[in-house]
């Protein structure tokens, strides 16, 4: 039996022939296809800039540079993402903590995070950033966390690797209330670029820091050099950049992809509204559909109502014996133990924690069919 995966990509000819094109064209990268890749996502986002990356850990690392992380700065994100949400911070020298996420929504919890800036001010120990993450695709409530980001004084750096075509309230993801956005074309996600990531936003003093950041912090504007440029191969460096570049081999590729989008996000929320009615009423937690957004629905997690992670290891085996390629995102980012040797360990974040105890991510991705989506349902039987 071939093995049914939790996500797979969908590359057609017209993807491959976009890619071709490039690699027979003049520039491999630092082309074109990478500004117009970056112009099609600042149409689709609403955005004014967008900065194609190697990836959105890039992303994330650049974000937090252009908002002012550093020694003696604080971030919080959530336990419950990839670690990269976490990471981004360390690199910059910044401390990291966690807010606890809501067991509804599995995002951000708003509670948590007022409750903890509350006791932060009293310490003197403010956040500078928080980076929210759309788990599974669900936005988080931004207009809320925005409005404590004016209260306290934070940045908002989102992390939407996962959201890609989602919207809040009425409106794309990254367009507002976020100072940045990013987005992941890694190849399991909403669509990809093999290795690839964006960051957006609405403010042109971030972009340019960030522009300058992913390509060594080397300028050839004249307008932005100390001094008069001698001849055209003049170049300076500014700043302590990387090289962060997308090449336009990806960015063709990304392009072809956007354009599927709709089609693709519309098979996506078929198969994850088809899973909630063949689930309902078995004892699964099921993800939750708040009316003010639209999920890109990158994945589709269930957790077992009765809280049993002996069984859910058990059922987890039994699916992958069965070629089921079910998976776990995620275990808590501070029970890793990286994060547990800067001080984190259990009981820190609860909600976190008994998430990462009974949740299973099941298939999910546009070319999956019905016959695959009864099989899984089959298999996994009751939650409770
Ligand atoms: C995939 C992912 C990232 C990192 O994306 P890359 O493009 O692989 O670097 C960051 N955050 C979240 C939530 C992710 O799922």
């Amino acid at each position: 039996m071939t093995t049914l995966p939790y996500s797979r990509q969908a590359i057609t000819p017209d993807d491959i022939d976009a890619v071709a094109q490039v690699l027979r064209s003049a520039f491999l990268t630092q082309g074109p296809a990478v500004e117009r890749f970056e112009r099609e996502v600042a149409e689709l986002h609403g955005v004014a800039h967008t900065l194609a990356l190697a990836n959105a850990t890039c992303a994330l690392h650049l974000a937090c540079l252009a908002l002012g992380a550093g020694p003696g700065t604080i971030v919080w994100t959530v336990s419950t993402s990839f670690v990269a949400s976490a990471n981004c911070a360390l690199y910059c020298g910044a401390d990291i903590d966690f807010v606890d996420i809501d067991p509804a929504t599995r995002l951000l919890s708003v509670e948590a995070l007022a409750a903890k800036l509350a006791a932060a001010e009293r310490d003197g120990k403010l956040p500078s950033i928080i980076i929210p993450v759309d788990l599974t695709g669900l936005p988080c409530d931004y207009a809320a966390i925005r409005q404590l980001a004016d209260r306290y004084g934070f940045k908002v750096l989102a992390d939407c690797s996962h959201a890609l075509g989602a919207t809040y309230q009425g409106h794309p993801v990254g367009s507002r209330y976020a100072d940045i956005a990013v987005f992941s074309f890694h190849a399991v996600k909403i669509i990809t670029t093999g290795e690839g990531g964006m960051a957006v936003t609405q403010d042109a003093a971030l972009a340019e820091r960030m522009r300058l950041l992913h390509s060594h912090g080397i300028t050839r504007d004249p307008v932005r050099m100390e001094a008069e440029p001698p001849g055209g191969y003049y170049y300076e460096q500014l700043a302590l950049g990387y090289n962060y570049r997308m090449t336009d081999i990806q960015a063709a590729l990304g392009s072809s992809q956007l354009a599927r989008l709709p089609r693709m996000a519309a098979e996506r929320r078929m198969l994850a509204e088809r899973y909630g009615e063949l689930l309902a009423g078995r004892g699964w937690l099921l993800p939750a559909m708040p009316a003010d957004r639209r999920s890109a629905w990158h994945l589709y997690v269930v957790e077992r109502g009765d809280n049993n992670r002996a069984r859910r290891d058990e059922l987890f085996g039994q699916m992958r014996e069965a070629g089921i390629g079910v998976n776990l995102h995620y275990l808590p980012i501070h029970l890793q133990p990286y994060y547990r040797k800067l001080g984190f360990g259990p009981g820190d974040f609860p909600h976190a924690e008994r998430y990462g105890e009974r949740a299973i991510t099941l298939p999910l991705f546009p070319a999956m069919t019905h016959e695959d989506q009864d099989r899984v349902v089959a298999l996994l039987g009751h939650g409770a």
